[in-house]
């Protein structure tokens, strides 16, 4: 007797081919038959006829560690048909915590932190925690490099000393040991900019010991583009592990259409033996923090060092000077291009949904002053989604075979609030719908292909991806002439449509597109790792 049946679907199984008509079955948390099981008797049937089913999606890049404990369900994701999730995205990871620099910790993930407890001290600790959560999802989880560098140096902006190096090489291998699957950098967030290649290279050695993979949100995505694909590739070969290229895109208007040149280091870096891939988020817009604006050396020492350079004039006049012409590494400060997503509650909450220059113009502020303001009214804890992408760029990275569609989304509810970037709610039903459907831009079977079997890839797990007979009973059932995304940059809360049916491990988490309740998520270990022990 199976205990799941999807009868009558088109089968999109994840490897790039055409569908084919079939009926799916499953046993436990694992797929155990396929094709006309019309004899075959289940407990539970789910009526897919036009509809397809695919494997569960698998989003290689969120920073949901930081939300889960506050909204356990994932629904924004779940209801797309996302069913694993990699946390410890872009260098922030809610551990190592080192007790004396908790506080440090903290401050740099404010603007992520949905109200963590922060009980844990390692990953061990943090994995247990999200154990005990009702997860919808499965989670696996990232070292971030950011994480360890300031449980190691703070915010120091130097190298590390051979004793601190090897105090952040213990700390990542810690990690690993803990069931961590890759280490990640953010080398445009303080501290992971004070860090140099070498620095990541003795790093990604210890992630390539155990098979481990480096993710990066590189230097630059603006005028360094270039040579910041370039040092995430040398990461890569000297430390002989594989790279994972975050987000990729090129951002801020003169930089359109250098994706062509870093799609074609991609493409050498593969021919040459060298395992590298990216993802992509489906939108011409990002999100980050606002303090991403302020030249790094101002954030030297962290949140409390910038409000105290900005408190003393000559220093602050040297900022405003930076930001206003172009900081020299390259990042854009365009404030007709960004929206401010997030602040707060309080009287600022009303900018939440407005474009910089507009509060500006209303607060009779210079651009720059009523950024800076923002940040020191609420200590760095302010949001923003940056308009900075072309549509033709974001389609030519798409159509990259070695590229998975990845949301850098955080898990989130309605009652979240603000204006964050809708990306946590649409991406997948929005490459489903226009990209796939309306735009044509990706045949569906490879659109899924790039939420499913590359990403598996990536992490290493060949039963996860794919619709096979001893993979993992991760599915997802949707309405190809339906799927959408509804949630926008004003109105983001919104769940998509015409995705029917979720299965989590075996377990139906979405049905008819309400969420069971069921706790089918879990988190997803490497291979090898120690159970934490409490
Ligand atoms: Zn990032």
């Amino acid at each position: 007797m199976l205990d799941l049946v999807i009868r009558g679907a088109r089968i999109v199984d994840g490897t790039g081919n055409p569908w084919w008509p079939g009926d799916v079955g499953t046993q436990g948390d694992r797929i155990v038959a396929l094709g006309d099981l019309t004899g075959a008797s289940a407990r539970g049937v789910i009526d897919a006829a036009g509809a397809v089913v695919a494997p569960g999606f698998i989003d290689l890049h969120t920073h949901a560690d930081f939300t889960l404990p506050r909204f356990p369900r994932a629904e924004a994701m779940v209801r797309q048909g996302v069913t694993t999730q990699l946390v410890g995205n872009c260098g922030f990871s809610p551990f190592p915590g080192a007790p004396d620099r908790l506080d440090l910790l903290r401050a740099y993930a404010a603007f992520v932190d949905a109200g963590l407890s922060w009980e844990w001290r390692d990953a061990a600790g943090y994995a247990a925690a999200l154990e005990r959560l009702p997860l919808a999802c499965n989670v696996a989880l990232q070292v971030g490099h950011g994480a360890v560098r300031i449980a190691v140096m703070g915010f120091d902006d130097r190298p590390p000393s051979g004793a601190e190096l090897d105090a952040m090489r213990r700390l990542v291998a810690e990690a690993f040991e803990q069931g961590v699957l890759a280490l990640s950098t953010g080398l445009i967030y303080v501290p992971g900019s004070y860090a140099r290649t070498d620095e990541l290279v003795a790093l990604a050695e210890v992630a390539a010991r155990y098979g481990g993979f480096y993710s990066s949100h590189i230097r630059g995505e603006g005028g360094t583009l270039v040579p910041a694909v370039e040092e995430a590739l040398e990461v890569g070969r000297r430390a002989g592990v594989a790279v994972q290229l975050s987000h990729h895109k090129a951002s801020g208007r003169r930089n359109w259409g250098r994706v062509d040149v870093t799609l074609g280091m991609i493409d050498r870096a593969r021919a040459a033996g060298q395992d590298v891939l990216a993802d992509q988020y489906p939108y011409t817009a990002g999100s980050t923090t606002l303090a991403a604006t302020v030249p790094a050396w101002a954030m030297q020492g962290g949140l409390d060092a910038l409000l105290a350079r900005l408190a003393d004039p000559p220093t602050r006049r040297r900022i405003r000077a930076e930001m206003a012409g172009g900081a020299p590494a390259g990042r854009e400060f365009e404030p007709d291009a960004i929206m401010i997503s997030a602040v707060p509650p309080g009287p600022d909450s009303a900018y939440e949904g407005m474009m910089l220059a507009e509060i500006a113009a209303a607060r009779g502020e210079d651009p720059v002053d009523a950024a800076l303001g923002l940040l020191e009214r609420h200590r760095g804890a302010v949001q923003m989604v940056v308009f900075s992408m072309s549509e033709d760029d974001v389609r030519r990275v798409m159509r990259h075979p070695a590229v998975a569609v990845a949301s850098d989304g955080w898990t989130l509810a309605p009652e979240a609030g603000g204006r964050p970037h809708p990306r946590s709610y649409g991406t997948y039903a929005r490459v489903l719908g226009r990209y796939v459907r309306e735009a044509g831009v990706l045949r569906l079977e490879d659109a899924i292909r790039k939420m499913t079997s590359l990403p598996a890839q990536r992490l290493g797990r060949r039963d996860l991806g794919l619709i096979r007979p001893g993979c993992a009973a991760d599915l997802v059932v949707f309405d190809p002439d339906r799927v959408a995304d509804l949630a926008t940059f004003q109105e983001p809360h919104r769940f998509c449509a015409g995705v029917s049916h979720v299965v989590v491990n075996g377990q139906v988490a979405i049905e008819d597109g309400r969420d069971t309740g069921a706790r089918a998520g879990r988190v997803l270990r490497r291979t090898g790792a120690r159970r934490s022990t409490d």
